[in-house]
């Protein structure tokens, strides 16, 4: 028997071997139902890890954000499922969680359009109704490497291939005919994942590295209700109205020029404006509330930034004046830096 805390300090005592699926379901239906990964001793870790010491377990749903990234990654595994299903020729690069919701990368011969992002949603749907369990494996290095050859996923390989360095089992998650690489933690079944809606499709590199193959990346959000979705599409409804590059070219506030740069604002007469005000006004409350305003200059020697530290780290980001040919009255130092 091993003692395993949980919530609120309670200890309680179980087989050894048992898993965090398995307590969540010793507590109730409902719980198991819902939860989505297990922080294990402060680490999160699947659901089906065996528990062999005693220690301590929170058990995380969608309300956690831990909970909420295992719920998405294992939607992004749904999304390369479906894509499977409807373009077997897909290649599957990777899939992970971010912030708000997950994403997958696709090597297709055709980037998707908004056509067959639909079709895909609805493949989606008839896997999520179907319920089905995912289970995870492990294989020796060579073994998953000859598996991963076998179904011809080229990239996978190359992502195994550098872990098989290391020696240890490498490992995969399944759920039907589709086996992904991968390290975890998913939920135990695709049912929970009740709602969700593809954003967005976009090329990406693969590896982020642009000598690489293009690949299609498509967006996803996901949750455990469908009313969840429909305030998460309301709020980014809601949102994009307020979005503030949209709104300041309407208003006529800035413009930009592709030879300037797309993150450069050029302020209109409007815009400017209503700077100057905004400068005027901080600038009068600051003087009324007795602050004293004081100038230094756009540029310092480099002894500054060597002092500060910016030199040493961040020099390649820095304008740097440099005379190559010195007048006579030459400045003391010949190097002048902005960060
Ligand atoms: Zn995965």
């Amino acid at each position: 028997m091993i003692n395993v805390e949980l919530k609120g300090g309670v200890v309680q005592q179980f087989e050894e071997n048992i898993t965090p699926a398995q307590i969540a379901k010793s507590i109730s239906m409902g719980l198991y139902k819902n939860v989505c990964a297990a922080l294990i001793d402060g680490k999160v870790c699947d659901l089906r890890t065996e528990l062999t010491a005693d220690c301590k377990v929170e058990l995380l749903t969608f309300d956690n954000d831990e909970g909420k990234q295992a719920f998405w990654h294992t939607t992004s595994h749904i999304l390369a499922q479906a894509v499977k299903r409807l373009y077997p020729e897909a290649k599957l690069a990777i899939g992970p969680s971010i912030d708000e919701g997950f994403y997958y990368d696709f090597d297709v011969e055709k980037p998707f359009d908004s056509e067959d992002l639909l079709k895909i949603e609805a493949e989606m749907k008839k896997i999520v109704k179907s319920g089905i369990e995912i289970s995870r494996f492990e294989k020796a290095p060579q073994d998953a490497l000859d598996f991963l050859n076998e179904i011809a996923e080229p990239y996978k390989v190359e992502l195994a291939s550098e872990h098989a360095g290391k020696g240890e089992p490498i490992s995969f998650y399944k759920q039907a005919e589709f086996v992904d690489l991968c390290a975890g933690p998913h939920l135990m079944s695709v049912a929970p994942v009740k709602a969700f809606k593809l954003t967005n499709c976009t090329g990406a590199y693969w590896r982020g590295d642009s000598k690489n193959q293009q690949l299609c990346r498509v967006y996803g959000i996901s949750f455990p209700k469908a009313s969840m979705l429909e305030e998460y599409i309301t709020r980014r409804e809601e949102a994009f109205k307020r979005d503030h590059n949209k709104l300041g070219r309407e208003l006529e506030l800035f413009t930009t020029v592709d030879y300037i740069g797309q993150g450069l604002p050029i302020m209109l007469p409007k815009g400017a404006r209503i700077i100057q005000l905004l400068q005027r006004w901080v600038e009068d409350l600051e003087q009324k509330n007795g602050w004293q305003l004081t100038k230094t200059p756009f540029m310092a020697k480099s002894d500054l930034y060597k002092i500060s530290g910016h030199w040493d780290h961040y020099q390649d980001g820095m304008f740097i004046l440099q005379k190559l040919s010195r007048p006579a009255h030459a400045i003391e130092r010949d190097l002048y830096a902005v960060p």
